[in-house]
């Protein structure tokens, strides 16, 4: 990662993929793909850097967001799991509903988890010492909370083979 503007960071992923990435506007995160711009509430950024001095939250935030870009194929690759298995089932328009309600949730989750286990892989020590220097409340949450959400409702959708 190269830092060109002081608060729009022009990186590469591993699989050739160029975007800017954005993270300073406390209200919404930026990731921008060529001429495609996703903007989203910073939720998971917000949380667990709670507490925690600028420079870190910056790294640690910076770097979730790259995490999201350097996993993408994997949480490609989960959703077209869950939607191959959950296609192939016979339910009703309100069982579908909330089939697409629960892989969207198990998605997200899924990508949440991943992208952030990315940030701990990569920053490894720091992390570790930075958390240690300022414990988060959320931190417990997030783990337990996303890593259920995430394995939870991606094998409850892929198992189950009808419902109604
Ligand atoms: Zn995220």
């Amino acid at each position: 990662m190269t830092a060109s503007q002081p608060d729009l960071l022009h990186v590469r992923s591993w699989y050739g993929l160029r975007a800017e990435l954005g993270v300073e506007d406390r209200l919404w995160h930026l990731v921008r793909v060529g001429p495609v711009t996703m903007s989203h509430p910073p939720v998971v950024n917000t949380f667990l850097r709670a507490g925690l001095p600028e420079a870190e939250r910056l790294r640690l935030s910076y770097l979730h967001e790259f995490g999201h870009l350097q996993t993408l194929p994997l949480a490609f690759a989960h959703a077209v799991a869950v939607l191959w298995a959950g296609l192939r089932q016979r339910r009703s328009f309100e069982g579908w509903v909330g089939w697409f309600l629960g892989a969207f949730l198990a998605h997200e989750a899924t990508w949440e988890l991943i992208s952030e286990a990315y940030v701990v892989l990569g920053d490894r020590a720091a992390y570790r010492e930075t958390y240690r220097r300022h414990p988060n409340p959320f931190s417990l949450l997030f783990w337990a909370g996303m890593a259920s959400l995430s394995l939870g409702l991606t094998f409850a959708l892929v198992r189950r083979i009808s419902t109604r």
